[in-house]
C-alpha cells in the first residue's frame, strides 16, 4: 500500500483515512487516480480537490450512509457505488450493530484487496454489470441456532464458485478466526488473506481457465483436471505431502492445482502490497553492496522484487519478535515457489 499526504496541510495519510487528523479536511480516496485527496465542498453534496479546479466527486453510498468505505465517484457518473463497494451482492444484516462492526472489517480488507487488483490493471467488473464474467461478493453470517428449533443448520462456507466469492461473515471476528486457525493448524488466517485467496480462483476462471496457453499454467501448477473434491478430502484426511515445503508456499497449497495457483496467488499479493509500503515510507536496507532502497514492485523487475522480498521478509520477522509477536510473514520461498511467482506475475502482465 502507498502511503499519502494532505494536500492541504502536509500531514500523512493512510489509506482507511476519512478525515485530516492535523488540518480536519474531508479525505477521500480517487479510484480512477490510485491516490487519497483532500477535498472540499463544491455545492449540491460534492466534493472537490482542495484548491479548486478538476474533475468534481461525490462520496460512495457506503462512505456517505454507512461509513465503512473512503472512496470516491466521479461526479459525472450515475454509479451509487464505488468500484470496490459496486462488488457486493449480499451483505449482513447491519440493523445488528455487532453485524455491522464485522461488515466494516470485511469491506477494509476488501477495498485493500480492490487497491492492488486495480494498481494491477486487472478488471473489477461488477456481476450486476455482466452476469458471466463479472464478480461479486456474499457476506454472510452462519444462521443462529436459537432461531432454528434444534436442527443443526448449514454453516457459510468461504469460497468462490463461478464469480460469486462468499465470506463467512464469523471470519471478521478474531477471536473465532484465532480459533480456526488453531484448530486448522495454520500458521497465518487473516481477513485480507481470505480476500485475496478467493480473488485467485476468480482470477484463475478469467486468467486461466479458457486460455489457449493453458498447458502452460499445468506444467507449473499441475493439471486442474484432478478430481478437486477427491483432491481436497484427501488432503483433510492424510495432509500435505512429504518434503511440500520445497515445491508449495502452504500446506493446502499441496491439495489441489486450483489451491496452489490460489494461494500463490494470495502469496503474491503479500509480498507487493508489504513491498510497496515499506517503498513508500522510504525504507532502506543494507545488501551486499551497501544501503539500497527498497523499490516500487509494481514497476520494477520481478527478480528485484523476489530479492527485495526476501531481504525484507527477515526484517519484518526480526520486527514482530522484538515485540513477542509471531513472524508475519512465516512462510519460506524456495526456488520452485520463487519460479512459480515470477509465472503467474509474467502471467499477469
Ligand atoms: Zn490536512
Ligand atoms: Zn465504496
Ligand atoms: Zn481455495
Amino acid at each position: 500500500m502507498n502511503f499519502f499526504t494532505c494536500d492541504h496541510c502536509g500531514a500523512r495519510l493512510f489509506f482507511e483515512n476519512t478525515t485530516c487528523l492535523s488540518c480536519g479536511c474531508t479525505i477521500g480516496f480517487l479510484p480512477q487516480e490510485g491516490r487519497i485527496a483532500s477535498l472540499e465542498p463544491a455545492g449540491n453534496g460534492l466534493w472537490q480537490r482542495t484548491g479548486g479546479g478538476g474533475l468534481l466527486w461525490r462520496k460512495c453510498r457506503n462512505y456517505e450512509v454507512e461509513g465503512v468505505c473512503n472512496w470516491m465517484i466521479p461526479a459525472h457518473e450515475a454509479a451509487e457505488y464505488c468500484p470496490a463497494c459496486a462488488l457486493n451482492r449480499t451483505i449482513p444484516d447491519i440493523s445488528d450493530p455487532a453485524k455491522k462492526a464485522l461488515w466494516a472489517k470485511m469491506e477494509a480488507a476488501k477495498h485493500r484487496l480492490c487497491y492492488a487488483l486495480l494498481r494491477h490493471r486487472l478488471p473489477l467488473i461488477p456481476k450486476s454489470v455482466d452476469e458471466a464474467r463479472g464478480l461479486a461478493f456474499d457476506f454472510l453470517a452462519d444462521p443462529d441456532p436459537r432461531f432454528d428449533e434444534g436442527r443443526s443448520p448449514d454453516r457459510i462456507l468461504t469460497g468462490h464458485q463461478n464469480g460469486v466469492i462468499t465470506i463467512n461473515l464469523a471470519e471478521a471476528d478474531d477471536a473465532v478466526r484465532e480459533k480456526m486457525r488453531l484448530d486448522m493448524r495454520e500458521v497465518y488466517r487473516t481477513l485480507l488473506g481470505h480476500f485475496r485467496h478467493e480473488s485467485g480462483h476468480y482470477f484463475w476462471d478469467r486468467l486461466v481457465r479458457d486460455h489457449p496457453a493453458i498447458d502452460e499454467v499445468r506444467a507449473v501448477f499441475g493439471d486442474e483436471r484432478l478430481d478437486y473434491g477427491e483432491a481436497v478430502r484427501r488432503h483433510y484426511a492424510e495432509g500435505p505431502p512429504q518434503g511440500w515445503g520445497e515445491r508449495f508456499v502452504t500446506p493446502y497449497a499441496a491439495a489441489h492445482p486450483w489451491e496452489d495457483w490460489a494461494e500463490t496467488w494470495a502469496h503474491y499479493f503479500h509480498i507487493l502490497d508489504t513491498l510497496e509500503s515499506a517503498a513508500a515510507q522510504g525504507v532502506h536496507l543494507m545488501g551486499e553492496k551497501g544501503v539500497y532502497p527498497l523499490r516500487d514492485p509494481y514497476v520494477h523487475p520481478f527478480g528485484d522484487v523476489l530479492d527485495d522480498w526476501h531481504a525484507l521478509r527477515i526484517v519484518l520477522n526480526s520486527l514482530n519478535r522484538s515485540m513477542g509477536l509471531p513472524d508475519p510473514y512465516p512462510f519460506v520461498i524456495s526456488p520452485a515457489i520463487a519460479a512459480k511467482l515470477r509465472f503467474l506475475h509474467d502471467w499477469i502482465g
